[in-house]
């Protein structure tokens, strides 16, 4: 067996890592962490540690680690028929049972989806069928992306550009001009402390309406947002945000795409966060709990009124030129099959809402009135601590005095991941669905004692 420091230089020499700091990766100043398995909402690495995964690998893995009856799909599959492609009707029975349960679950007016392999490529798909969708109903000016600032879509070009934040951009040339960006619906840090969520909400579709009429509403063709902010620092959105933002676009005849990447398949205590905040999308991005990323699958949810323009399209033009090789692939698609079923057999939606909400409101009264804890906030299996130095005017500790990385150190010290989110002072949970109060507690526990020896 190779050893940990033969497997280190090999890392270093060789492997490219993504969203990582590279030359203190090359000097040795992060370490190689081998992860060598993983069960309910714990992993254990290489050394023999056994941490409490308190952020779901990237708020993915849903239903928690070694479910045999996931792996055991997966196998049967990929001895069956590891692949075959789905162009020109081609399909299996998990990939086409698959669309079948997606569009069970999904709201009512969705009518088809298409599959792609991770988050940025279904985000690409997405702006690439909006195009063309215009292109169709005659409307070759109506082309430009409305995307939040804090607002993460993917890292490819596009996706990267709708991205609003600066990490994801700089010494990248992005954004691209298609896409222009509007406010987050961040409360904690609206421009006036005396606003009500409600008012914030107001001001906010205010701001969008009065981009669009700059720009010019023939020239808009979408609008992209998360249910909750996720990697831009988990905001969920002030009261009557989304009803005001809807009411906006309808009237500009804006699509509206739901970026459920991470809030689809009952993280936020609902199936979709769109029925849980009445949002109407035009189009539904999903990937990560799709599968709880047992195998690399996403999904870009087509609403009926966007499909009749995609197949009217195809009659005038042929066949739609998008497609990848592993569109469909048949063992992502065994593997969503299976998570799906365990989701609705371990009734996972309703335990992400209420066990959610136990652990929000215990992190809260753990660490709600320490001076410089901000905010803590959350919904559903997701939750952020906002660090300050002055609670009163929010303001946060002086540059390059983040709180955030440091109690995650801290964390991990005890056995417990939470994740520094990379903009702002923000440490993030957002456990496995099937996180117990127990461990709820253990994570809060962990997370008292860290920001105590930070602080
Ligand atoms: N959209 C959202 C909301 C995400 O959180 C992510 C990834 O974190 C993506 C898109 C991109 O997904 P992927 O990393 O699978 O490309």
């Amino acid at each position: 067996m190779l050893t940990n420091d033969q497997l280190g230089q090999w890392d270093r020499e060789t492997f490219f890592h993504p969203s990582t700091h590279l030359a203190q990766h090359a000097r040795g100043e992060t370490p190689t962490r081998v992860i060598t398995g993983g069960s309910g909402v714990h992993i254990e690495d290489r050394d023999g540690s056994r941490l409490l995964d308190a952020f779901a690998g990237l708020y993915c893995v849903n239903v928690g680690y070694g479910r045999p009856e996931i792996a055991e799909a997966i196998a049967a599959q990929a001895k069956e028929l590891a692949y075959y492609h789905a162009y020109v009707g081609h399909g299996t029975e998990a990939s086409i049972t698959l669309a079948k349960m997606i569009l069970d679950r999904a709201p009512k007016n969705m009518s088809k989806v298409y599959f792609g392999l991770g988050g940025s490529d279904a985000n690409e798909t997405n702006i690439k069928l909006v195009w063309y969708y215009n292109n169709i109903l005659g409307r070759p000016e109506k082309k430009k992306i409305i995307s939040r600032w804090r607002g993460y879509h993917g890292s490819g070009l596009m996706t990267g550009s709708l991205t609003g934040l600066e990490l994801f951009h700089k010494k990248f040339d992005l954004p691209l001009s298609q896409v222009i960006h509007t406010d987050a619906p961040y409360y904690f840090r609206r421009p006036d402390a005396a606003m009500s969520e409600e008012q914030f909400s107001t001001h906010l579709a205010a701001e969008l309406e009065k981009l669009i009429e700059t720009e010019g509403a023939d020239t808009i063709a979408a609008f992209i947002g998360e249910p909750v902010l996720g990697t831009g620092g988990i905001v969920p959105p002030p009261a009557g945000y989304w009803e005001k933002i809807q009411a906006v676009l309808k009237k500009h005849d804006i699509l509206l795409i739901a970026d459920e990447v991470v809030t689809g398949f009952g993280r936020l205590g609902t199936m979709f966060g769109s029925d849980h905040y009445g949002i109407e999308a035009d189009i539904i991005t999903i990937a990560k709990g799709l599968t709880s990323a047992y195998a690399p699958l996403s999904g870009s949810i087509v609403s009926d009124k966007v499909w009749k323009v995609l197949e009217k399209g195809t009659d005038e033009n042929g066949a739609i030129g998008h497609g990848w090789t592993y569109s469909a692939h048949p063992i992502g698609a065994a593997a969503g099959v299976a998570n799906l079923k365990l989701i609705d057999s371990l009734g996972l939606v309703d335990n992400a809402g209420k066990t959610g909400a136990y652990f929000v409101k215990a992190m809260q009264d753990a660490l709600g009135n320490h001076a410089h804890v901000g905010e803590i906030r959350g919904e559903g299996m997701l939750c952020a601590v906002e660090f300050v130095e002055d609670k009163a005017d929010r303001r946060f500790f002086d540059a390059g005095r983040k709180i955030g990385p440091q109690v995650a150190a801290a964390l991990l010290k005890q056995g417990v991941i939470g994740r520094a989110m990379p903009q702002g002072d923000i440490l993030g949970f957002a456990p496995p669905l099937c996180l117990t109060q127990a461990e709820a507690d253990t994570v809060v526990a962990a997370a008292k004692k860290a920001v105590s020896e930070v602080l």
